[in-house]
């Protein structure tokens, strides 16, 4: 409603039409009284042209991947290739319903089953489901399987769930919510789980250890073999938060690690886009050991062609209503079968070096608390910059006036004044140095003119938002007061 975009109310005109219909030739059925509107709908009136630029400008307003560079750490926002859009919109896959009989969608589960076998081999698991439909719900869907594990064996009192200290939030959210108590550790001053501290604490109220790896500060946990041990010694599973694979396809795995339950994210690591709010998809993996407990139905195949499977008593169940979000699958597919695994693993090295590379010409401005060999991301401090006065939410600002979208700030909570960057494999070296560029300029302009970085963004149709205020009192309605 500000004058640079007025709203399409404003732009309403009365009696100003956007179509034209050709002169119904049915007949007409009356509605009920009782069925009818008692006043018009209050509906904008403006022409084709009009709505054509106005949605065309809301666009121009919207930052995404495909106007510009964006570092959302842990978020990792990657090129969704067009390809993945055309095969998602084929006429079989688009315009398939779930209640179709199994012998019309073969072609659907084909594609389902062969995308299991592919994750399979990513994540060195024995058996997939593709129901969750997204990380988070991949988290809980894993933890309910290790309930079901634990309560299999009549191993009750397992109710401890292990979370480091610089999880993504959804970690503990998720053990929560699947009625475990949360426990926290530490991260020791290099960067990685505190594996005394963990020995510590396990014990046969051990339930599972959730871990990230590389953990959210971009580092490889080296200790895993170890940690594994320790987990399992003590009758506990092991649980990756696979949300982001980039740094290690094709590299290792969570199952060649000693993982037993893994999540992925789809809409991260295989290029399906996502921001917004979804749709996504959180695929799990189990080892066998845990493949009982996978939701109902699964997708197999048979010498007469591929089926759904409801026939596993120990199943959780179903998590999903009808088979999770095809249409993300399919995107997913052709993304893994056009890169195959030569591919994919170059996307991890290109990703690794792409952070690392980042990573060193920026702490010549920043802090870098943990200075090591990152994999495809990693995280600034800004508290040279917070002691002159300017706070990282305001270099963030600063950087949209430059054409960057933001890294991801004030995560993970274990640094103070975050800044969490993945600059993904498919950027150019030269985004990569005007990405640098205007990072060190900020750097300077804290320095010289702080005003400057207090006040950001100038030069965008908003400033700045009350975010909160947005996403408790949402208002979709133009006319709600
Ligand atoms: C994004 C992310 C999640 C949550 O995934 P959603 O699809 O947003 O639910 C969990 N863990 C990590 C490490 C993530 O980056």
């Amino acid at each position: 409603m500000n004058s640079v975009n007025p709203s399409i109310f404003e732009l309403s005109r009365k009696d100003r039409v956007g179509y034209s219909l050709p002169k119904s030739d049915v007949p007409e059925r009356k509605l009920p009284e009782s069925l009818l509107r008692q006043e018009a709908a209050r509906l904008p009136e403006v022409s084709e042209l009009q709505l054509m630029r106005h949605y065309t400008r809301l666009s121009h307003d919207n930052f995404g991947i495909e106007n510009g560079f964006y570092p959302l750490g842990s978020c990792t926002m990657k090129y969704n290739p067009k390809i993945n859009e055309v095969t998602a919109r084929l006429d079989g896959f688009a315009n398939i319903h779930p209640f179709q009989p199994l012998e019309h969608v073969q072609g659907a589960l084909q594609l389902m089953y062969e995308l299991q076998e592919d994750l399979k081999v990513i994540t060195g698991m024995d058996a997939i489901s593709l129901q969750p439909a997204a990380g988070a719900h991949g988290e809980w869907t894993g933890l309910m399987m290790v309930r079901a594990f634990h309560e299999k064996n009549g191993d009750t009192k397992r109710t401890k769930v292990f979370v480091p200290d610089s999880a993504h939030g959804t970690n503990p959210a998720s053990a929560y919510i699947a009625g475990f108590d949360v426990v926290s550790i530490p991260t020791t001053d290099e960067g990685f789980v505190d594996v005394e501290d963990l020995r510590q604490k396990v014990g046969d109220d051990t339930a599972a250890l959730m871990l990230t790896n590389p953990n959210t500060l971009g580092l490889f946990e080296k200790d895993i073999v170890e940690i594994a041990e320790i987990i399992h010694d003590a009758g506990g599973l092991l649980y990756y938060d696979g949300a982001n694979l980039n740094a290690i396809m094709a590299k290792t795995s969570p199952g060649f690690m000693g993982f037993d339950i893994v999540h992925l994210n789809i809409h991260k690591t295989f290029s399906t886009p996502h921001g917004g709010g979804g749709p996504g998809a959180g695929p799990v993996g189990v080892k066998e050991h845990i493949q009982p407990y996978l939701p109902i139905p699964r997708v197999e195949k048979t010498d007469s062609g591929y089926t759904l499977n409801d026939h596993y008593p120990d199943s959780i169940g179903r998590v999903k209503g009808y088979y999770g979000n095809f249409g993300v699958l399919v995107r997913a597919y052709t993304y893994i079968r056009t890169m195959g695994p030569v591919g994919l693993r170059k996307v991890s090295e290109s990703a690794v070096l792409h952070a690392n590379y980042l990573a060193k010409r920026l702490s010549s401005a920043y802090v870098l608390p943990y200075d090591q060999i990152c994999k495809h991301e990693f995280v600034l401090s800004g508290k040279i910059q917070k002691k002159q006065g300017v706070r990282t939410l305001d270099i963030a600002k600063r950087l949209l006036d430059y054409d960057f979208y933001a890294p991801t700030v004030y995560f993970p909570l274990i640094v103070e004044e975050a800044m969490m960057i993945e600059p993904t494999e498919t950027e150019s070296k030269e985004t990569l140095d005007e990405f640098v560029t205007a990072m060190l300029k900020i750097a300077e302009e804290v320095v010289e003119n702080p005003e400057l970085v207090l006040e950001a963004p100038h030069q965008k149709s908003v400033r700045r938002l009350d975010e909160v205020k947005a996403a408790r009192q949402i208002k979709v309605n133009y006319f709600q007061s």
